[in-house]
């Protein structure tokens, strides 16, 4: 695997605890929160406690290989990971349904690099967070408005 000969050369040891999150977020796709990498990573190694496993995401995250995100606090102090694996991307969050899109796409690209030009700045972390109301929340909103005007 790409990503475990570059840690390697890089002189980081993957231990079982590591390997098993890293897949989960890997594999997942999605942006899991602790607690609920918590409970699959225990259904792989059920002696894994919580206490390994909140220390292992910061690990994991001090050595750039997850981020962590807040997602505009969609669910109060939860805190989300995601492979860097992904590539750049902006993370459209919906205020209702709590649904996340991502959005990769050149602008991204564009604005950090405006933002080097102009301030003089050597960006190293980027976050873009959007909120805002899915389609499907949008039609909801609509009905509520409508039945709340009509008492
Ligand atoms: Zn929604
Ligand atoms: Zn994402």
């Amino acid at each position: 695997m790409e990503m475990t000969r570059s840690l390697k050369e890089r002189g980081f040891r993957l231990t079982r605890q590591r390997q098993v999150l890293l897949d989960l977020i890997d594999k997942s796709g999605q942006h899991l929160d602790a607690e609920t990498l918590y409970t699959r990573a225990r259904e792989s190694d059920p002696k894994l406690n919580r206490v390994t496993v909140y220390r292992t995401l910061k690990m994991l995250k001090e050595s750039g290989l997850v981020d962590e995100l807040d997602l505009l606090h969609k669910d109060g102090d939860q805190h989300y990971y995601e492979t860097k694996m992904k590539g750049e991307h902006a993370h459209i969050i919906c205020l209702r349904c709590g649904k996340v899109e991502e959005y990769f796409g050149e602008p991204l690209a564009k604005l950090r690099k405006e933002v080097e030009e102009t301030l003089g700045f050597e960006i190293r972390i980027a976050r873009t967070e959007i909120g805002g109301y899915c389609s499907h929340c949008q039609r909801l909103r609509a009905d509520e408005m409508a039945k709340a005007a009509h008492g």
